[in-house]
């Protein structure tokens, strides 16, 4: 076990994952990242309503040891830094975490402060909040660079509808997908050269060198690289999820029609690794009409790809025959968002950074400062990554009860201040307006 300084990692199991596939015992240690600004409300939220449910499902033969570990504001407190190398060895150690938010500078100001996220050019104290132990020097993104340094490839967000919700799709009723986006290739690789720079004028030399072709000298280049083997983890991932939570499809989205050997390679290779490694449990679409009348064998996932501007109509359209969606990079950043939409907005949606050494889930939204503290916002979000999370561990009983909690709770109108403005301009009169902890425990209630 490595020594930590300010991490305490309790008694239980540590997950270990075995080729890409966690190994859970009955008593898992997972890392628990509060969160800045609003982390502080809806993080005990979350883990009530997990250890509530695993109780349900489990009595006391199963049970989480949940090991706090410190980022942002409570790293810069303990370390004096907003992501100590204490904090990611940990969570490569513990192999699984779920966090909340953290505070990202945006500006060009030299410091940030953690407390409320407002930006200033001195460190004394913050023209915002007034507080003066927050002010921290600006930085790179703490979930950037968990993505970075556990090599978390996969983003992964579920996409579901839940009844009571405005949403502004007919038939937002049928949304309930998983988009897996890759997360280290494509224009997220980052090569990106400013017009007239020396990389952005050889790389033109030597593409009308191998090519003949001109490109307009005062162009900025970008490269956009996919991998097979980028690809290949991406999409085992996404057909290993459907096959554990028994899904019927995976669809491959591309485009492929302009980008023979980046886009239509992410499908190519796809549909490679599917066949090669999960023969038994898929079939093409393609095959599925050859050979078996339009009507899948029973148990078989079908492959299938679409398109990427196809996909964008058919989300809306005919969300219901879609399951799992496989993107490269900038295509699935797209699609996060606009499918979330469909729904109803960000507010609920939960997500996961997944690699083969770890797997992180959390809150998709920020750190809303202005309501710290205030025990009012909505912990959806990171209840429904907890969701995933459970999902992950195989630990599906617990999973489907905090999803009919959470269900039950929004359909009775039982919602936090955000989803109850959105529920009375639709006129709804019976809504019950509830805390951040008053949500919580009516999930627990009627889970
Ligand atoms: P935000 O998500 O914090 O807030 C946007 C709006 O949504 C606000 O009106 C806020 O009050 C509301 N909101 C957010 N979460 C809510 C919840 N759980 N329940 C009810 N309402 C909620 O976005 P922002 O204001 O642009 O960013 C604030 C800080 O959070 C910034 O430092 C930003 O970089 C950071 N941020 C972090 C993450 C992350 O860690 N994953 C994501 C987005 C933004």
């Amino acid at each position: 076990m490595p020594q930590f300084q300010h991490v305490n990692v309790p008694e239980g199991d540590l997950v270990r994952n075995e080729n890409g596939r966690p190994v859970v015992g009955a008593r898992p240690i997972i890392g628990l990242l509060q969160g800045d600004g609003i982390g502080i409300d809806i993080t005990p939220v979350m883990t009530s309503v997990v250890d509530a449910a695993v109780h349900k499902a489990y009595g006391d033969e199963r049970a989480i040891a949940w090991c706090p570990l410190y980022a942002g504001l409570q790293a810069l407190e303990r370390y004096g830094n907003e992501l100590p190398d204490e904090t990611i060895d940990a969570i490569r150690h513990l192999g699984i975490a779920i966090k909340g938010p953290y505070t990202t500078p945006i500006g060009d100001e030299k410091f940030v402060c953690l407390h409320c996220a407002h930006q200033q050019d001195n460190k004394t104290t913050c023209a915002e909040c007034g507080k003066d132990d927050g002010l921290t020097p600006r930085y790179r993104s703490i979930n950037v660079r968990l993505r970075q340094h556990l090599d978390l490839y996969a983003c992964v967000r579920p996409v579901r509808y839940f009844d009571g919700v405005p949403a502004p799709n007919k038939y937002a009723d049928q949304v309930d997908f998983v988009i897996f986006r890759e997360n280290t290739e494509d224009v997220y690789a980052g090569y990106d050269f400013e017009r007239g720079s020396d990389t952005a004028q050889a790389v033109i030399a030597l593409m009308k060198e191998h090519t003949g072709r001109d490109i307009r000298p005062d162009s900025g280049i970008g490269i956009k690289p996919i991998s097979e083997s980028g690809t290949k983890r991406l999409v085992r991932r996404a057909v290993q999820w459907a096959k554990d939570q028994k899904l019927p499809s995976v669809t491959l989205v591309h485009k492929g029609n302009i980008m023979k050997f980046t886009e239509g390679a992410f499908s190519a290779w796809g549909y490679e690794v599917a066949a090669d490694e999960f023969g038994a449990d898929t079939i093409t679409e393609k095959a599925v009409w050859e050979q078996h009348d339009g009507t899948p064998p029973a148990g078989r996932i079908v492959i299938k790809d679409r398109i990427a501007d196809s996909i964008f109509q058919q989300i809306q359209t005919r969300p219901g025959e879609y399951s799992v969606l496989a993107l490269p990079n900038l295509n699935g950043d797209y699609m996060s968002d606009a499918a979330i939409a469909l729904v109803g907005g960000l507010g609920l949606g939960p997500g996961a950074n997944i690699g083969d050494e770890a797997a992180v889930f959390e809150a998709t939204h920020g750190t809303a400062p202005k309501y710290t503290g205030q025990d009012k916002v909505n912990p959806g979000s990171l209840m429904l990554s907890a969701v995933m999370m459970l999902e992950h561990m195989g630990w599906k009983e617990p999973a489907d009860l905090v999803l009919a909690g959470m269900k039950k709770a929004i359909a009775n109108g039982h919602v936090t201040y955000d989803l109850a403005r959105l529920m009375r301009a639709e006129g709804r009169q019976d809504v019950e307006e509830l805390s951040c902890s008053g949500f919580g425990r009516a999930v627990i209630e009627l889970m």
